[in-house]
């Protein structure tokens, strides 16, 4: 089984609810960096304290405190049963220490999952979402259609398109993404560490694809 992972995948992919049933099912420590520096911090440790002080200054917290953190937290005898790092690494500096720090502590990463969205098929989606205005019920212009076109079927409102589901501001924040990643997807690849996923089949059907892939 591959039990040292690393959670990778844009924003809307459901990296969230993937995480949350692989902790139920296979009983992972998740490892976000938000929760990570909060306990580092209440614990009170050396570089909990650190962290703090540049927190506190409206500083970013440099690399190699973060990658120490990373270290520390990862050391914890609750990671010996495997654990799912979530937003950690950033760049390519963080995976390299990463890399290093895992084989000092024998907790070597065993797969880098990454949720893959076709970000044109994302943005298809979202922008065929329509709303009913009198009761607030979804519709889709392809996958869901109302049976009388911008008609509610359950009240006879009529459909709009919400402004959050604006096509532009996600293409903006997709395409972010995937220039700040790629370096890592690439390195990963590199490795031969990545298994890529296509996040866009429903929660349930990612969920049973990943975890037969782990437990293989
Ligand atoms: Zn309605």
């Amino acid at each position: 089984m591959k039990k040292n992972i690393i959670l990778m995948g844009p924003p809307g992919a459901g990296k969230g609810t993937l995480a949350k049933q692989l902790k139920e099912e296979l009983h992972l420590v998740h490892i976000s960096t938000g929760d990570m520096f909060r306990d580092a911090i209440k614990a009170q440790t050396e570089l909990g304290k650190l962290a703090q002080s540049y927190i506190n200054r409206g500083d970013l917290v440099p690399d190699d405190v973060t990658i120490g953190l990373v270290k520390e937290r990862l050391s914890q005898s609750d990671c010996d049963a495997g654990f799912l790092l979530d937003g950690f690494p950033r760049t390519l500096v963080q995976a390299e220490a990463l890399n290093k720090l895992s084989k000092e502590i024998s907790r070597e990463i065993d797969v880098v999952v990454n949720l893959d969205c076709d970000n044109d098929e994302l943005v298809r989606r979202i922008s065929g979402r329509r709303v009913c205005k009198n009761c607030g019920a979804p519709y889709h212009v392809i996958t869901m259609k109302p049976k009388v076109e911008g008609v509610c079927d359950l009240c006879g409102g009529p459909l709009y398109q919400r402004k959050d589901d604006n096509v532009e501001a996600l293409k903006v924040r997709l395409e972010h993404y995937v220039s700040d990643t790629k370096p890592l997807l690439d390195y990963y690849k590199d490795l031969g560490l990545l298994a890529s996923f296509n996040s866009l089949v429903g929660k349930e059907t990612l969920f049973d694809e990943v975890c037969s892939f782990l437990k293989k």
